[in-house]
């Protein structure tokens, strides 16, 4: 299957102006800079920040000169004051460090850095220096790619292969002969109309960051199959998974640690089936003739003079790859014609025998008529 690198949606985070104010520096003025947790971002000058701090520093001194105050009511209301506003600052985004800092000076500061809440690399610069943000105007969106997503686009005849929960294995143009590996956290219930494709998600760790959003990538899964051809999962038996992050897969019962929810078994979610005792009956995928409804092979007749075969409707069952699964006809260890099935079966037509076109036989020529109208 194909794919490309996408980022982690559930790891993009936006950095907000958390109060109104112009913004006189951005210190990260590209996309694409690296920025750890913490990192300083911008420095706005807010007048509702202005007069925050002034109020803290009113209420901080007014706290002093009540200390030898006789009325303790008086001065609670001071302190809870002092907490409140340390509060509001704490929630437009400024560091405990920054709120000591402006106690310390004594007097408010014009200009107050953002840090970064999160580390990741900054994807998108939404505002200029010089501009005027409102609360909750983003300014920054910073991506963490320490961990992405591949979407793959599975073809409707990959669907009865993959389960969640799958390893999947890729490679990229990038890193030729390197083998990246990640897991099936989605498919997507709708079919993409334009492309005749499903959409599936694949978590991957990119700890050295060698998969980069957009790259392309050439993916393999391989489903563990029973023996009536059916894809077993046992990987996630007796695992606990959260049912709307089916990433989040843990031992014991528990919540998830993304949303809180109650874990449930992956039995009860229907992600697991057992393993199976025996493998599927497979032929490589040249050998049958399949016409519409019916599919045919030559099977070589034991112990004779000469090569014979005889033709025998099988039923298929999905083609994986280079072979198709064989849910009836055949038995392990029977020769089947893997290359020039078709010779085989025109020229039996040709003699009116059975063939994949006339099971019955019949007339000669009009048989040899229809091969010939065939492209
Ligand atoms: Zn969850």
């Amino acid at each position: 299957m194909v794919g490309s690198v996408d980022f982690d949606e559930t790891r993009t985070a936006y950095i907000t102006a958390r109060m109104p104010g112009r913004l006189d520096r951005l210190f990260v003025d590209y996309t694409g800079v690296q920025v750890k947790k913490g990192d300083h971002m911008a420095s706005i000058y807010s007048p509702e920040l202005l007069s925050a701090q002034q109020e803290l520093l009113q209420a901080i001194d007014s706290v002093k000169a009540l200390t030898n105050s006789e009325s303790s009511i008086v001065r609670d209301v001071s302190q809870s004051t002092v907490d409140a506003v340390r509060e509001k600052l704490r929630l437009w985004g400024l560091t405990p460090e920054q709120i000591q800092q402006i106690e310390t000076r004594g007097t408010p500061m014009d200009h107050v850095t953002l840090y970064s809440p999160v580390g990741g690399i900054v994807i998108h610069k939404n505002a200029q220096e010089g501009s005027y943000v409102k609360t909750g105007d983003r300014i920054y969106t910073v991506a963490d790619l320490s961990h992405v997503w591949v979407q793959i686009e599975a073809y409707e005849s990959d669907l009865p292969w993959l389960r969640y929960g799958q390893k999947v294995s890729f490679t990229t143009e990038a890193w030729p002969g390197e083998t990246f590996k990640g897991k099936i956290a989605f498919i997507d219930p709708v079919l993409n109309a334009a492309t005749r494709t499903v959409n599936v998600r694949v978590n991957v760790d990119n700890p050295e960051l060698q998969m980069k959003p957009g790259m392309f990538v050439s993916a393999v899964a391989y489903p563990l199959i029973s023996e009536d051809g059916k894809v077993a999962n046992p990987s996630l038996a007796g695992k606990w998974i959260c049912p709307m992050h089916p990433e989040v897969v843990k031992d014991a019962p528990g919540t998830c640690d993304i949303c809180g929810m109650k874990l449930v078994t992956a039995e009860e979610l229907g992600y697991v089936t057992p393993t199976p005792t025996n493998a599927p009956l497979v032929i490589p995928a040249t050998a049958p003739l399949i016409t519409g409804t019916r599919a045919v092979v030559y099977v070589e007749v034991p112990d004779q003079d000469k090569p014979t075969y005889e033709g025998r409707e099988i039923v298929l069952g999905p083609k994986a790859g280079n072979v198709y699964i064989v849910h009836s006809g055949l038995k392990e260890g029977e020769r089947v014609v893997t290359q020039g099935a078709f010779k085989l079966d025109a020229e039996l037509q040709i003699h009116a025998k059975p063939s994949m076109m006339s099971p019955e036989g019949g007339s000669a020529l009009m048989d040899h008529g229809k091969m010939k109208m065939e492209p």
